[in-house]
């Protein structure tokens, strides 16, 4: 049984989701003490309880204490069944992150599942469904397995009430990658959707990213979303490289100027087009988990984040593989996955 503190490093739900991803994978039972113990709210919220309870439904998993403001659990699975199946946050919790502990033993499973998930899908702190949609999935469908999703409502924190459907055709070994090399910049373009809020927050928020980020009118666009369950307000930019498609993103709070939200963005996107990686400091942490199962794959990205960090210590836990990561002295870091001489996939010595 392996033992996991839900406290160490960065400390938040991340551990878990990468728990129960890795423990549907391998079949292997866990604990986890001290569930989110680095929150200010530690314990089971509403998304990580829909996290663990979708992923009991996969893994026909025994998980007796998951109940909201646990701090610990045990998880058992007993097999991965693909197949249909909706999940519901029942919050504005981020749907995309119930997604983020399921998706990864469905990619190999014996047949296609369909999912359908509800709760939010555009969270502070959370991937948006843009980045899952055109970030994440890509490169999940490089990596072998047939995977999309579409938006059928968007929901914002804290209304909620967003849907997302998912499909799944897994294949029956994942495939490595290397994102050494960003290429050349193809296309930049900014959007700025407003739900339920008024326009002059759009307007403000793409005055700045055209003047910023010098766009032309062409790269910008304004989105007025007339189905969501409640206000909202989301500022993304998207950029295509000849590597892959990185999407930065902020969310309009109250309180928060408009201006600032825009400028926020503006700022991630300056530092990743600056050091010339492919992979931004988000995508690191999330394509640990698809690469420690594929066993191997390299990338170069900015200075590895305590999500990172923290992801690469529970993955070691349940995988027996090597992630490296190494200063390249030119603000870039390269993380490189490969499995551990002896284990049983390993190539042979020659
Ligand atoms: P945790 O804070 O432990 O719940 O983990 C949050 C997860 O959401 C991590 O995998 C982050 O990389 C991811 N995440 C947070 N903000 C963004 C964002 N703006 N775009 C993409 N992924 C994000």
């Amino acid at each position: 049984m392996i033992q996991i503190d839900g406290s160490c490093g960065e400390g938040g739900g991340q551990i878990l989701r990468t728990a129960i991803a890795l423990s549907l994978a391998t079949l292997t039972p866990f604990t986890i003490t001290r569930i989110r113990g680095n929150r200010k709210q530690p314990g089971l919220m509403r998304q990580h309880l829909a996290a663990v309870l979708a992923a009991a439904r996969v893994g026909r998993a025994d998980a007796p204490e998951a109940a909201l403001g646990m701090t610990s659990l045990t998880f058992r699975p007993e097999t991965v069944r693909s197949g249909r199946y909706h999940f519901n946050v029942g919050s504005a919790g981020s749907a995309t992150l119930v997604l983020q502990a399921v998706l990864p033993p469905l990619l190999t499973a014996d047949g296609d599942s369909e999912l359908v998930l509800e709760g939010g899908t555009h969270n502070p702190f959370a991937p948006p469904f843009d980045f899952l949609d055109q970030t994440f999935l890509p490169l999940i469908r490089q990596m072998g397995p047939d995977v999309t999703a579409a938006l059928v409502r968007p929901g914002f924190y804290p209304a909620g009430g967003g849907r997302f459907q998912v499909s799944v055709r897994p294949c029956r070994h994942l495939a490595p990658i290397d994102l050494r090399h960003r290429g050349a910049i193809r296309r930049i373009r900014a959007r700025v959707a407003v739900a339920r809020l008024p326009r002059h927050i759009a307007l403000r928020e793409i005055a700045v990213l055209r003047q910023d980020l010098s766009l032309q009118e062409e790269q910008l666009d304004i989105e007025e979303i007339g189905n969501s369950a409640g206000p909202g307000n989301i500022v993304t930019v998207t950029v295509e490289s000849d590597a892959l498609v990185e999407v930065f993103s902020g969310f309009g709070r109250r309180g928060v100027p408009a201006e600032d939200v825009a400028a926020k963005v503006i700022s991630e996107v300056r530092e990743y087009l600056a050091a010339d990686v492919p992979v931004g400091r988000r995508l690191a942490d999330q394509l640990l988990v698809p690469l420690a199962l594929a066993g191997g794959g390299r990338f170069r990205t900015l200075p590895p984040s305590r999500h990172t960090l923290t992801n690469a210590h529970v993955i070691r836990q349940f995988l027996n593989v090597e992630i490296r990561m190494e200063d390249q002295g030119d603000g870039s870091w390269e993380v490189a996955i490969s499995r551990r001489a002896g284990s049983p996939d390993a190539p042979a010595p020659a």
